[in-house]
């Protein structure tokens, strides 16, 4: 692959400062580095790279294999590139990176192109995929500051016009690697379940809602006297999905009531379009204390499938596990056996569903997975022993297989969206 790498000589300078806020999901949310070691994508210091060498996209250059290497070892490069109209992505190669390495990248482009970037180690599992921009300083362009949480023999970083927006233009991003920190502790996190409803809950920017105490027979009266056991079974089975990270699951089911520094979901009342919403997504959890609402009564959709106690309790887990992966940190992807997956038919959220390694949904950027378990172990901190076996998985795609031909009402049927962030 031809590589232009400007001489020295007759480097173009480029200098480009930036005050870092972040938005995380929608809602604006300024993150600080903490005590324990630095929080990725933000620090409130201006971010300078100057860049000594300039390299020229190349194409093809839209997947990982055909990556244009960039060398970022001991210089911060820049890259020259277009993003053209219809689902173009440039990918770079900016090498190995190692623990504890912090990789940064700035972009700098057209007012015409809405920007994406993201992150990829070799495997092309997504290290950072939520592209951040300087809202404070009314800036469109994405940026990315990562600390590296293992090692990889690849770094790449990927360009897009932003999923939705049908944008181009000319960009130069500024990659630059800085070694030497340790990497940041994993960061555990408390949740309540609460059923025992919540006054001007407020997700977002959304309106503050009103949540009644949880009453199965509000998602239909086929439920009624099965409260109390609804309960317990999505207790259990959220525990059982985080059971091998470090993530307490409380319920209020269970006696136990709200205090400072816990995550809470509240499960009741109804939306016309969403089973659940979350506060946003609060990358490498670095906001405790923070909000999603599972809108029990949208369950009835589920009714006309006859759902049986057990697969209505699990649908309500699945969405519950689903809202806390997006507090600490996870996006949606296209894997209907996984838990952050947004594609499922309303028959396939009555299984249960796994944290696994996943496609990203389209919608969130057209490239690469998003590896849910390693997130957690890496982030979260776990038991890697505890992780859903290879083979659970297997079983559960055979199954999705065999499930596709059963008819399954597709969600886009059902005029559902699983979540959505505010
Ligand atoms: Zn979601």
């Amino acid at each position: 692959m031809y590589v232009r790498n400007v001489a020295r000589g007759d480097v173009l300078r480029r200098a480009i400062g930036v005050g870092l806020a972040a938005l995380s999901g929608c809602g604006v949310a300024l993150n600080t580095r903490d005590a324990d070691g630095p929080r990725s994508t933000l620090s409130l210091t201006a971010l300078d790279l100057t860049a000594e060498a300039t390299y020229f996209e190349a194409t093809p250059n839209d997947s990982f294999e055909s990556a244009e290497s960039v060398d970022i070892a001991s210089a911060p490069s820049a890259i020259e590139g277009r993003v053209e109209i219809g689902g173009d992505v440039d990918v770079y190669d900016l090498g190995p990176v190692s623990i504890g390495e912090r990789v940064m990248v700035t972009m700098d482009s057209d007012p015409a192109l809405f920007g994406a970037i993201a992150l990829f180690d070799a495997d092309g599992t997504a290290l950072l995929v939520n592209d951040h921009r300087n809202a404070y300083l009314g800036r469109t362009e994405p940026f990315i500051d990562v600390i590296a949480l293992y090692d990889s023999s690849s770094c790449y970083v990927a360009v897009t016009s932003t999923p939705g927006f049908a944008s181009s233009g000319d960009y130069t991003l500024v990659a630059a690697k800085q070694s030497g920190a340790a990497p940041p502790s994993p960061r555990p996190d408390t949740v309540l379940l609460v059923f025992s409803g919540g006054a001007n809950v407020r997700i977002g920017g959304r309106p503050a809602i009103h949540v009644p105490p949880f009453d199965a027979a509000s998602i239909s009266p086929d439920y009624s006297g099965q409260t109390r056991r609804m309960m317990g079974e999505v207790v259990q089975r959220v525990r059982d999905d985080y059971a091998a990270y470090e993530v307490t699951i409380l319920s209020t089911s269970e006696g136990t009531t709200y205090e400072s520094g816990m995550s809470r979901v509240f499960f009741g009342t109804y939306d016309p379009a969403l089973l659940g919403v979350a506060e946003g997504v609060d990358e490498f959890n670095a906001t405790r204390d923070q909000e999603a609402v599972v809108f029990t009564d949208t369950f009835d959709a589920f009714m006309k499938l006859s759902p049986t106690v057990d697969q209505m309790s699990q649908a309500l887990a699945n969405v519950t596990s689903h809202e806390i992966g997006h507090l600490l940190g996870m996006v949606h992807t296209a894997d209907s056996i996984g838990l952050m997956d947004v594609t499922a038919s309303l028959r396939e959220l009555m299984r249960d569903q796994v944290f696994a390694r996943s496609p990203i949904y389209s919608a969130v950027f057209p490239l690469g997975h998003q590896d849910a378990p390693q997130y957690l172990l890496d982030t979260i901190g776990g038991d890697p022993s505890l992780v859903t076996p290879f083979f659970v998985l297997a079983n559960k795609r055979a199954l999705k297989v065999f499930d596709e031909n059963d008819l399954a009402p597709a969600r886009a049927v059902m005029p559902l969206s699983t979540c959505a962030l505010p």
